[in-house]
């Protein structure tokens, strides 16, 4: 089944991101959240691809475990970061062998580090939206691109962020996924903004449960989402106790959500760094029939 078809149907989407982890105790970790996912039957479930070496593997490796071996469906990422354009054809063979047909293209970010210049790979590409075009030329693959309602770092200002958004749409991506954000209208403008660039795809907020905060600091300093000052202070003020913490990014997440699908959201996307715990509280708070 592709995104698309799930997408099309008008239905609400519910869909879980997971890391391809490092150590035999992360995969084990990995692989209990997507059990304890399962059972509230997403739409679909995203493994993100690293920096470089072997997790790049791993990630085409449990793409194809989740469509072997579960009722999920998977969406396999991918970017341009130090590849040639011969070797983004292998990892879209790769991702084909494995039975996976729906994928996230990304263009990745600066090889040298957040901040730095972005760097092509010499015979590689410079953007998502040749990544969406390549994937489309190979064959009958469904291709989500990322999306950003406080705009992508490196953009100039948030129409050119859009327009480029748009221009991925064009390229032939069926939906789009969003950084974490805070803020429901960020995420609305963006919706309107690329519309207004002839982009309808269906863009479904990506939503990040709270539940460490440095954590999240570091996170959204790294992601460029804005960390607003009243999350902050109403984080900051139980600091000290990591139960009262999750409850209040609980809160936050669910508030949020609510807010996104009641303002017609086509879904969310829920950020689960490989746990499930957070996710299935928020899931529960608002998706139409809670999974009890
Ligand atoms: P692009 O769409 O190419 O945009 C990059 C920048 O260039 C933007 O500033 C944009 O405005 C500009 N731009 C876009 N197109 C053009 C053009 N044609 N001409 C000129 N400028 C242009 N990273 C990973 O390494 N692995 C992952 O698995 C991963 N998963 C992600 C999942 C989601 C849902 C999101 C939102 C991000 C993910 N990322 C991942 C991070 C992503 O790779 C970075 O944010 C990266 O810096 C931008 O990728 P992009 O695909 O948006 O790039």
């Amino acid at each position: 089944t592709t995104i698309r078809e799930l997408l099309a149907g008008g239905n609400r989407s519910f869909s879980f991101e997971f890391f391809p982890p490092k150590t035999d105790a992360g995969e084990q970790q990995l692989w209990r959240a997507v059990r304890e996912l399962e059972p509230l039957a997403p739409t679909f479930v995203s493994v993100t691809y690293g920096a470089g070496g072997t997790t790049r593997e791993r990630t085409v490796r449990i793409t194809g475990r989740i469509a072997s071996e579960t009722t999920l469906t998977p969406v396999g990422h991918f970017t341009c970061v130090g590849h040639s354009r011969a070797e983004i054809r292998s990892v879209v063979g790769a991702y084909a062998d494995a039975g996976v047909r729906n994928v996230l293209a990304l263009r990745g970010d600066p090889p040298g580090g957040l901040g730095q210049p972005w760097v092509r790979h010499p015979l590689g590409l410079d953007h998502a939206d040749e990544l969406v075009s390549l994937v489309c030329e190979l064959g009958d693959f469904c291709v989500g691109v990322a999306a950003f309602p406080e705009k992508h770092p490196e953009a100039s200002d948030l129409d050119s962020d859009a327009r480029f958004l748009a221009r991925k749409a064009e390229a032939g991506a069926d939906y789009a996924i969003t950084q974490f954000f805070f803020n429901a209208d960020a995420y609305f403008a963006l919706v309107d903004r690329a519309a207004r660039y002839g982009c309808t795809i269906p863009i479904i907020p990506g939503i990040m449960p709270v539940t460490n905060v440095m954590q999240i600091e570091r996170m959204a300093l790294l992601s460029g989402a804005e960390f607003p000052s009243w999350l902050a202070d109403r984080l900051h003020s139980v600091e000290s106790d990591p139960d009262a913490v999750r409850a209040v990014g609980i809160e936050v997440a669910t508030e949020l959500s609510s807010r996104l699908l009641a303002g017609g959201a086509p879904g969310l996307h829920f950020y689960t760094l490989n746990r499930s715990t957070a996710t299935r509280e928020i899931y529960a708070n608002v998706a139409p029939s809670p999974v009890s």
